[in-house]
C-alpha cells in the first residue's frame, strides 16, 4: 500500500470513529452551484476529491491526469484528499427537477443528472397540436381521457393477448392502451393522401430500450379486405408530438370513405415485449 493510500485509509477510520451529534438545520440557503464543479473539467465534484497544497480542489480523474502540477496555481504540488469539500458535496442535497411532478428525491449535486436521466417522474408531453400539457404518464393519461376525450381501447392489456380495438376505425384520433404493468401505449390514426395511417407508440419519460412487438390485424367484410402486419413499436415521451420515424400501418382509402372512418372494419392488436 502506497503512502497516499495509507493516509486515505487512516483518514477513513478516524472519520468513522468520530464523536458528536450532527445537527440538521432546515434553512433557506443561497449557493452558487458552480463551486461544486471541478475547475478543470467543469464536471460536478464527487468523492474522492483532491486538493493541491494551496487548496485548489479538483476531481480524481483530473488529479490522475495532472499528477504533480496544479492546473490553477501552476505550482508543483502533491495532491491530497480534501475531506472537507467531500463532506460539503455529500451534505448538500437538491430537489429533483421533477419535484413539481411528484418526485420527492433529494439528491447530491453530482448525482442529479444521473437521477434525472432515469427519474420516473420525468414528464411526457401531450402531442395534441396547441396543447402544452405535460406530466408523468399517469397524469397525462387522465389528461388524454378528460381533456381530449380520447378513448380506452383496453385498460388492462395483457401482453401476448389479442384485443379487438373497437374505436380505432370508428373515430379519428388516438386510442389509449394501458398495459397491466402500467405502461401507456397510444394507437394513433391520421388521414394521409393514400388512406389512414396507424402508428403505435409506447409513452415513457426515458427511452428504456425495451421495445414491443405489435401485431395489427385489419379485416373488413365489405369491401372484402384483410391485412396483418407485425412490427416494433417506438418509444417516446411525445415531446415532439407523435413519432414520425416509426412504422406506419396503412389502411387503404377505399375502406374508409369520406368520413375517414369505418365502424364495420375490425382491428385487432397484440402487444408483447420483444
Ligand atoms: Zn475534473
Ligand atoms: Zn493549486
Ligand atoms: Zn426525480
Ligand atoms: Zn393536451
Amino acid at each position: 500500500m502506497g503512502a497516499q493510500q495509507q493516509q486515505e485509509t487512516n483518514g477513513k477510520e478516524a472519520e468513522e470513529g468520530g464523536v458528536g451529534k450532527r445537527r440538521k438545520v432546515d434553512t433557506d440557503v443561497t449557493m452558487d452551484l458552480d463551486i461544486l464543479d471541478c475547475p478543470v473539467c467543469f464536471l460536478p465534484l464527487r468523492p474522492p476529491i483532491f486538493q493541491c497544497t494551496v487548496g485548489h480542489a479538483i476531481c480524481s480523474s483530473c488529479r490522475d491526469k495532472l499528477r504533480d502540477k496544479c492546473y490553477l496555481c501552476s505550482l508543483p504540488t502533491a495532491y491530497n484528499r480534501c475531506r472537507m469539500v467531500e463532506k460539503v458535496v455529500e451534505s448538500i442535497k437538491l430537489a429533483c427537477s421533477n419535484s413539481s411532478h411528484g418526485c420527492t428525491a433529494r439528491i447530491t449535486y453530482y448525482q442529479k443528472e444521473e437521477h434525472e436521466k432515469g427519474c420516473q417522474h420525468a414528464p411526457c408531453f401531450c402531442p395534441e397540436t396547441g396543447c402544452s400539457f405535460s406530466g408523468p404518464t399517469k397524469v397525462l393519461l387522465e389528461h388524454f381521457l378528460g381533456e381530449h376525450d380520447w378513448c380506452y381501447g383496453e385498460k388492462d392489456l395483457r401482453y401476448g393477448k389479442t384485443y379487438r380495438i373497437k374505436t380505432l376505425l370508428g373515430v379519428l384520433g388516438p386510442t389509449v392502451l394501458m398495459g397491466n404493468d402500467g405502461r401507456l401505449f397510444l394507437v394513433n390514426m391520421t388521414m394521409e393522401s393514400l388512406g389512414g395511417v396507424i402508428s403505435v407508440c409506447c409513452v415513457e419519460p426515458h427511452i428504456s430500450g425495451s421495445r414491443f412487438k405489435c401485431r395489427l390485424a385489419l379485416s373488413c367484410g365489405e369491401p372484402s379486405y384483410s391485412q396483418t402486419t407485425e412490427f416494433l413499436t417506438s418509444s417516446t415521451n411525445l415531446h415532439d408530438g407523435f413519432p414520425k420515424d416509426c412504422f406506419l400501418f396503412l389502411v387503404p382509402k377505399v375502406l374508409l370513405g369520406d368520413t375517414g372512418t369505418n365502424p364495420a372494419a375490425t382491428v385487432c392488436v397484440t402487444l408483447k415485449p420483444q
